[in-house]
């Protein structure tokens, strides 16, 4: 029988609450399920919200009765802050995180670099955020409760799963007993050690790296702004890397390299993580300041994907898709973009909106999201902990050299979680104007912010559905509008905001102003006018310097495939 911890878990700034186990009531049949998630992370649980966001009711499963343990994922990007304002938890985060967009680099005792993270004018959000995994999962829960369509079920570790024609068959064992759950579609967000890969028996492509990290968090006080701080080949701990990032509520992580061939369990005796923070905190004019430890764990980078994430009736996101490296922040903040997207083309499906080929089209998007991700973290991995001799000797001749060299400085980069432009992707339209843009989001991209005022940003009015942004303030042809009312007519959620026009525009869901041009502009149109279309997960798949009801039809009908988009009306 599964036994999860049932005491919470031991937290220094995180109030751990244990939750029942659910088990169906003895006799009752249980109905089949359209959707299960197996996972209650960062995947899981944004994929039951966007499916809901939907209409779509999905059951949750977490084999454990309490949130993640320890801070695990600690920096969130701007990109996850647009995703999860959508899910209605980005206030909290906001309120409870520790903006920052700065870092500095030393070697052996000297900065040699300072970074400085790209934000403008017409971002809502800032680029990075740092609060606990924990905050995040809690906020996230809460959002699934409220929406009544997310039935969390502690407790609930899947065990076995059988894929049939039509359906999963899914063994789930409980703390009080066993039971089977039908189900049309499973997504697998079960984490790094997802049974559900192991059962259906799908390897992982991609690269191990040797060399051990320990995470330790720390109650400590110190006067030091919320940056990040790194720290190559320091006295202390010769050759090796060390990370470090304040966190909410006087937590800091302590982010270091182990020597080779040091176990994990060694590195982790309490003897052996003091000395190390002692030696830390020295370094960088602290000694004796009193700390406590919160949490330690040893960490090693991995750059792996599956091939797929669509296989049969399962779908896999976040970890149990790929492993990312945590340098440049890849593991949670790809976990969202896989959920959102996925959220939103499952919905579809499950509605009858569009057919199997939007899931292929949600694994091709994704695994070359995570190609992408793993080829520029595989070289963020190189330079924090080198493979070896050659990328060694690299590494340091560019860290010593931009002691006295300024040439050297662009060598350094952030290479941060950045969101995937899906430009090669099956729901772009073929036969819209992109190619005839020079400015704005190509198809595929994610969507560009722009202030409209004070307090008030484009993407605060984007919604669930699909978007069709109208720039200018000429009315909506009437053909517009029809195919607007056919694709409603059919399901499809589709919603117009007419932008520019000081009044607002008939046919439009809602109208804003842009006396100044600068949403326009941002959009590379010109004065007369355009027009995009946006998916439900707000990436581009359509954009036109003069729209017509068949090209929007068009559009529709790629970015939903296999869906009868109503025809225009003769
Ligand atoms: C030390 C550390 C530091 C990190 N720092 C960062 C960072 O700063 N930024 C970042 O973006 N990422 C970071 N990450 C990575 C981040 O934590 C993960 O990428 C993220 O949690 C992945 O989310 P997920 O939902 O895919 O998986 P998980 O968060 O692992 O969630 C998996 C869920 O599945 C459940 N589960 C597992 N098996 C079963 C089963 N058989 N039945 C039912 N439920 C099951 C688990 O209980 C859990 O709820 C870090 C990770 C670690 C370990």
């Amino acid at each position: 029988m599964h036994q999860p911890a049932t005491t919470p878990r031991p937290s220094l700034y995180f109030p751990y609450q244990v939750h029942a186990p659910w088990l169906p009531p003895t006799g009752a049949a249980l109905p089949p399920a359209g959707v299960v998630v197996c996972g209650a992370g960062p995947a899981g649980l944004v994929t039951a919200l966007e499916l809901a966001r939907h209409g779509v009711a999905s059951v949750v499963l977490s084999a454990e009765l309490q949130v993640s343990p320890g801070s695990r994922a600690i920096v969130f990007t701007r990109r996850t802050l647009e995703i999860l304002q959508q899910m209605g938890v980005a206030d909290r985060l906001l309120a409870a995180g520790l903006p920052w967009r700065s870092g500095n680099s030393f070697y052996r005792g000297q900065r040699v670099f300072r970074m400085e993270a790209p934000h403008d004018d017409d971002d809502r959000f800032g680029p990075m955020l740092n609060i606990q995994q924990p905050f995040l999962e809690q906020y996230l829960l809460e959002a699934c409760a409220a929406t009544g369509l997310v039935q969390l079920r502690w407790g609930n570790k899947l065990s076995g799963l059988a894929q049939h024609a039509d359906a999963v068959v899914l063994t789930v064992d409980t703390p009080i007993g066993a039971y089977t759950q039908q189900a049309a579609w499973l997504v697998a967000a079960d984490g790094g050690r997802s049974a559900i890969r192991s059962a259906l028996g799908v390897p992982m492509e991609g690269a191990s790296y040797e060399g051990n990290f320990v995470i330790a968090d720390i109650r400590i006080d110190l006067p030091l702004p919320t940056e990040r701080l790194a720290y190559f080949d320091p006295p202390w701990n010769p050759g090796n890397t060390v990370l470090m990032h304040r966190e909410p509520l006087g937590i800091w992580r302590v982010d270091y390299q182990l020597p080779p061939g040091e176990s994990p369990e060694d590195a982790l005796q309490p003897d052996a993580l003091r000395a190390r923070i002692d030696a830390q905190l020295a370094m960088i004019g602290h000694a004796g300041t009193p700390w406590q430890l919160d949490w330690s764990s040893v960490y090693s980078a991995r750059t792996l994907t599956l091939p797929h994430y669509l296989n049969g009736r399962v779908l896999f996101a976040g970890d149990a898709a790929h492993l990312l490296p945590i340098f440049g922040v890849r593991g949670a903040n790809t976990a969202f973009q896989d959920a959102q997207a996925l959220g939103w083309q499952l919905a579809m499906v499950a509605k009858g909106l569009a057919g199997p080929a939007l899931l292929q089209n949600y694994s091709a998007e994704r695994v070359g999201a995570a190609r992408e991700i793993i080829d520029e973290a595989g070289k963020s991995t190189r330079f924090m902990a080198p493979p070896s001799r050659g990328f060694r000797l690299l590494r340091d001749a560019v860290l010593s050299l931009s002691l006295t060299q300024d040439f050297v400085r662009p060598l350094f980069h952030w290479r941060t979680s950045r969101p995937h432009a899906y430009s090669r992707s099956a729901l772009n339209s073929t036969a819209d104007d992109d190619g005839q843009f020079h400015a704005g989001p190509a198809c595929g991209a994610p969507p560009q912010n722009v202030r409209l005022g004070a307090d008030d940003f484009l993407l605060d009015h984007i919604g669930a559905g699909f978007h069709l942004l109208v720039f200018g303030t000429a009315p909506i042809a009437a053909p517009v509008l029809q195919v607007v009312q056919a694709a409603r007519a059919r399901g499809v959620p589709l919603r117009v905001l007419a932008i520019g026009a000081a009044q607002p525009l008939p046919g439009a869901d809602g109208t804003l102003a842009d006396a100044d041009g600068r949403a326009r502009l941002r959009y590379g149109l010109p004065a007369s006018g355009g027009a995009y279309l946006l998916r439900p997960d707000q990436h581009v798949c359509a954009r036109w310097l003069t729209l017509d009801a068949g090209r929007l039809q068009a559009a529709l009908h790629a970015a939903l495939p296999s869906a009868t988009v109503t025809a225009l009306p003769a």
